[in-house]
């Protein structure tokens, strides 16, 4: 869990809420992880917007906005690029109290799709935020009251801007075989032997975490919390879950992610659900399986620059229903957190 406020900090703030007048507005919670870039003065952002928008001219996908976007960004890829994301809706502290959602593209830079997809996600939920997003049957205008989204569009930056995209980083690494899972040092690099015959694509490096690709999608999930997880591939046509299952298994977290699951088939014409099995080192191992955070990777048909926008209408509805359903609430997780709280007290 990350720490907010250390115990002395959090005094003094106690102590100045109550020498405060109670006319005084409260004051917003701010996020500590938010790092407002201004993209004209940080030449790190920058050179990656420019980088991005030749891209997007290449793929013929229209102005991607980079350069005017609020990225927030902590690490830089293998080669420099800064690994960005951005968040919707207003942070919380107590993060029992929003639902957070945590959606990641391009975390192999040869799957092309995604990338667009994100960004696809991002003027989305920009248009939610501004309340322009209406349900044609209800009438409702879609709101981010109580919610909280995450998105980091471009995970393996180093992948992507090569002449020919690979999967690997700049290093040879697969990023979503370098998680620190329990199991990855018995059997990550016997696995890539054993069942992949040393296939280079899928090398998952000599030590968990060596990757600073794979070290920002574990501080996000860190930081945020989040309640699930999204992470866009191609070209595998599925949408694949791991984590707490079912009522039986997973308690209701464990229920309601799997309605979610089911109604973002439904909504994209009955997209294949499929359960594929989650590797040493990968995130659904790390955050699905040995963290119980549902999540949910959805495998786009194809990558095909061509299909950004076919693809863009045949998920939307998921992915709204990704950020709004919620999944989180009185479950085995938060029994669990009690029993750590009173384990603390007793200490
Ligand atoms: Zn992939």
């Amino acid at each position: 869990m990350p720490e907010f406020l250390s115990s002395s900090e959090n005094k003094s703030a106690k102590n100045k809420e109550s020498n405060k007048e109670s006319n005084q507005a409260p004051v917003k919670p701010v996020d500590p992880y938010f790092n407002e870039t201004n993209a004209a003065q940080d030449k790190v952002v920058s050179k990656f917007c420019q980088k991005l928008e030749n891209s997007f001219g290449k793929y013929r996908w229209g102005q991607s906005n980079c350069e005017k976007m609020n990225w927030s960004y902590k690490r830089t890829s293998v080669k420099g690029d800064p690994l960005l994301w951005m968040t919707f809706g207003e942070f919380e502290p107590d993060r029992t109290k929003v639902e957070t959602t945590l959606i990641m593209c391009g975390v192999h830079g040869d799957e092309i799709t995604p990338i667009k997809f994100c960004y696809d996600v991002i003027n989305y939920l920009k248009d939610v935020s501004k309340g322009k997003i209406v349900d044609k049957k209800t009438g409702v205008t879609a709101d981010l009251e109580g919610k909280f989204v995450v998105v980091a569009p471009l995970v393996n930056p180093d992948s992507y801007f090569k002449g020919h995209p690979t999967r690997t980083n700049a290093n040879g690494v697969d990023v979503n075989r370098n998680f620190p899972t329990e199991d990855f040092d018995r059997l990550a690099l016997k696995r890539w032997e054993d069942r992949y015959r040393k296939d280079k694509r899928r090398f998952p490096g000599v030590k968990a975490g060596s990757e600073p690709e794979t070290g920002f999608q574990v501080d996000l999930i860190d930081q945020y919390t989040p309640d699930k997880i999204l992470s866009v591939h191609a070209p595998l046509t599925m949408l694949d879950y791991d984590g707490p299952a079912s009522i039986h298994t997973g308690g209701l977290v464990g229920s309601k992610a799997n309605e979610l699951l089911i109604k973002m088939s439904e909504q994209a014409k009955g997209y294949r659900i499929k359960n594929y099995p989650f590797f040493p080192g990968s995130l659904g191992n790390y955050a699905g399986n040995e963290r119980n955070i549902p999540t949910y990777t959805l495998e786009l048909p194809t990558s095909d620059p061509s299909k950004v926008e076919t693809y863009w209408n045949l998920f939307k509805s998921s992915v709204h229903s990704a950020v709004m359903q919620e999944v989180r609430g009185s479950s085995l997780f938060a029994l669990e957190s009690e029993e750590e709280e009173q384990d603390t007290k007793s200490n």
